[in-house]
């Protein structure tokens, strides 16, 4: 569904995306891990439209689209969770939700808008009780939820996710993941961008390690989190892996099958 070749893009002089290529099959999905300054923000941010790219191209079903505006790539059904969730703090998770659709307000309605939310709530439960609640009250799971709810108020085919762990207590982070893993049943193809490496490569159909913005490594999930390189520096697992002391293998291969657990069976292959 989204081929990426090649890209280059970064912030004035800064380079930090530099040739880099991947895709996403529709109904995948595919995690982008890396240090921090890698540039995993970056592309996501360029594949909504918000940076614009130097070279290379995005391609949705074949057509490019790297020079489309953000608003015409929300038109195409690609819809961007951004890091630190970017809610109206002000505003209920109500108003907050129909802001999601806003570009499709004239065209759903007021029945529609209505149905949509109701619709998106499905999966949400904690956030439909507290629907008339003010953003800026909820807890921190239930902003993050809320910025994915909205988000999937354009009913979105590409949800390009970018760090929904960052800054939650891990309970709520097995939960956020949980939830996104049952996203994809319903058939949208997302690119999740994340610190929590473990997590994502677990619910991962593909993934990619990105170094200095480019692909260093690529592989199914299940496959780059029983690589050793991967499990020393992404996952604190081995002998170089800074403060995690020394890992042995069957003491990741643990860790694998709890966080299997968690997500439950089938979610972690
Ligand atoms: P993190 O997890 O820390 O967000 P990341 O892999 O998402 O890491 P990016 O946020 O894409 O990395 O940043 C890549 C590089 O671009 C970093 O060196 C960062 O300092 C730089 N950078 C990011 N945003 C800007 C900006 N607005 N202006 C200039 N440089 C930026």
């Amino acid at each position: 569904m989204l081929a990426i070749e090649e890209l280059e893009a970064g912030y004035g002089d800064a380079r930090v995306l530099q040739g880099i290529s991947l895709g996403v099959a529709a109904h995948e999905i595919v995690a982008l891990i890396g240090a921090n300054g890698s540039g995993k923000t970056t592309l996501a941010r360029a594949v909504s439209g918000l940076l614009p790219v130097n070279s290379g191209r995005i391609l949705l079903d074949g057509d490019p689209i790297e020079r489309l505006s953000p608003r015409a790539r929300l038109g195409l059904g690609i819809a961007q969770v951004p890091e630190g969730r970017q809610i109206v703090f002000g505003l209920t998770v109500r108003e907050n939700l129909r802001l999601g659709a806003y570009t499709q307000r004239y065209r759903l309605g007021e029945r529609g808008l209505a149905q949509r939310t109701a619709e998106v709530c499905r999966h949400f439960p904690a956030l439909l009780e507290r629907r008339d609640a003010l953003a800026g009250n909820l807890s921190g799971g239930q902003q993050q939820m809320l910025a994915i709810a909205r988000a999937l108020m354009i009913k979105p085919r590409l949800l390009v996710l970018d760090e929904p762990s960052l800054g939650l207590a891990p309970v709520l982070v097995a939960e956020i993941f949980r939830l996104i893993a049952g996203l994809r049943k319903d058939g949208l193809a997302i690119l999740l961008s994340e610190q929590n490496a473990r997590m994502s490569l677990a619910i991962a159909d593909r993934a990619y390690v990105i170094e200095k913005g480019r692909v260093a490594l690529e592989g199914t999930g299940a496959a780059l989190l029983g690589n050793p390189e991967v499990a020393e520096r992404y996952l604190g697992v081995g002998k170089g892996a800074a403060g995690a002391g020394e890992e042995s293998e069957s003491r990741h291969a643990v860790l694998v099958r709890g966080l299997a657990q968690i997500l439950g069976a089938g979610a972690a292959r």
